[in-house]
């Protein structure tokens, strides 16, 4: 029998999954509807040998020590400094907007003038939520982060979320602040990478394990089910923890109503030319229907490859029909209270812990994932010993 389930083969789950087998030397089975692990790190050769992240791009960002030491034994970096552009008329200019883009848009005498005020009022390297910005009683400060919201987050706000910036959290938004410095890099972590040869090999060394099995294609509600008092797994009574990854209201068949999130379609392209856009990724902040537009081989590094391939990424509402995934909980307080009502079903499940992005409805990156799956494994050793 297993000492522990975990359903979901993603970063929590995977990371979760190792530490037990490892450190806790449990016997670790983990269930995972997809036909292939990662979640959705999942990455893979496409048909032109171009290696191409099937659920959106994807950057390991830390600057957490331990998880990066966890991970770095199960793969080596290709390295880099995450840069993004938005498209806006015929300029490219870099996001966060900083100062370097605040001298792409105003003429020299006006950006050193607004630079110097920036520095006067938030200090130099500072990084400033647009929605704080626009709070700001200063004309001049009120007027870039006027142009900020106008040409960066408004338009592509409402594509990603169907809402207005002021209409999300704010801790959505102020995970691209304006930064008040020259540094183009999306996140200001000390490691920015992906896995050499791919977030995929990583996932099969996590798993590599001989207390771990690890089932594909199986659906959670097919092996594990609630009883009164009880977790039954393959119609038997089972005594052992349960970490589950996947959406939680789908564990009570929605009985509640679905929690709600917003999805994406990725549109794949491969073209017939060395380069598309000569940018990893490209925001499109005033115009089109979808995000953003990545092109692999800037973002993982690849030389070996005859023309590119991108992706287009165009944002829907969950609907949960068949195909549809859930990538986004939409935060706010309604839906806090919704996921907190669904949450209480599991209360009377001791061995029962909900951990991920959809499983804690959360906006979590790899590493804070990471992170958490590790206090949990270590958590349940420790009520073990
Ligand atoms: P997931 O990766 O979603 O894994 C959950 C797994 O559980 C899936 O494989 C799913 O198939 C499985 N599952 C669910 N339900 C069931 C069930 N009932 N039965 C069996 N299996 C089930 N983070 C970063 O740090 N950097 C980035 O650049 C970045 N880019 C992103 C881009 C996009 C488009 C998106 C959507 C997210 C991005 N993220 C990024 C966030 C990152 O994807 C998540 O932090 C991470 O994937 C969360 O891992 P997880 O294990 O919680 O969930
Ligand atoms: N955002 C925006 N314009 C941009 C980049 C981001 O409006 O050019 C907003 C948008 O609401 C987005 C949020 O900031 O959903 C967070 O952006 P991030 O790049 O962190 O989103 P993710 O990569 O997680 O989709």
């Amino acid at each position: 029998m297993y000492d522990t389930i975990v359903v979901g083969s993603g970063i929590a789950g995977a990371t979760a999954a190792r530490i037990l087998a490892e450190e806790g030397n449990q016997k670790v089975l983990v269930i995972e509807r997809r036909a292939h692990i990662g979640g959705n790190c999942y990455d893979r050769p496409d048909a032109y040998g171009i290696l191409i992240h099937e659920y959106g791009p994807h950057i390991f960002h830390t600057g957490d020590e331990t998880v990066r030491a966890f991970l770095s034994r199960f793969t080596e970096w290709y390295d880099f400094g995450h840069e993004v552009v938005a498209k806006v008329g015929d300029k490219l200019i870099p996001v966060p907007f900083n100062l370097n883009t605040l001298h792409m848009v105003y003429d020299k005498e006006k950006a050193d003038y607004l630079e110097q005020k920036l520095i006067d009022e938030y200090g130099e390297g500072s990084r400033v939520p647009i929605m704080k910005l626009r709070e700001n009683p200063d004309a001049d400060v009120r007027e870039i982060a006027e142009y900020v919201y106008q040409n960066v987050f408004l338009y592509y706000t409402m594509k990603q979320w169907g809402q207005k910036p002021e209409e999300i959290s704010p801790e959505v938004t102020g995970r691209v602040p304006v930064v008040i410095s020259r540094d183009n890099r999306y996140f200001k972590d000390k490691y920015q990478s992906v896995p050499l040869h791919g977030f995929t090999p990583m996932f099969e060394k996590m798993l590599d394990h001989p207390n771990i099995e690890v089932r594909t294609n199986t659906e959670c509600r097919d092996v594990l089910a609630f009883a009164d008092g009880g977790i039954l797994f393959e119609g038997l009574p089972y005594e052992g923890n349960v970490i589950y990854t996947g959406a939680l209201d789908e564990l009570f068949d929605c009985r509640y109503g679905r929690l709600p999130y917003r999805s994406l379609d990725f549109k794949f392209e491969h073209l017939d030319e060395d380069s598309f856009q000569g940018h990893s990724v490209v925001n499109y902040t005033v115009s089109e229907d979808y995000t953003r537009i990545t092109e692999f081989k800037f973002l993982t590094g690849q030389r070996d490859t005859d023309g590119t391939t991108i992706v287009r990424e165009y944002p829907f509402a969950y609907t949960g029909a068949e195909g549809e995934i859930p990538y986004y909980a939409i935060l706010n307080e309604e839906n806090e209270a919704l996921y907190q009502k669904y949450r209480s079903l599991t209360t009377g499940y001791p061995g029962f812990y909900l951990l991920g992005r959809l499983a804690e409805y959360k906006y979590y990156n790899i590493d804070a994932m990471a992170a958490k799956a590790m206090e949990l494994a270590a958590g349940l050793m420790r009520e073990e010993a």
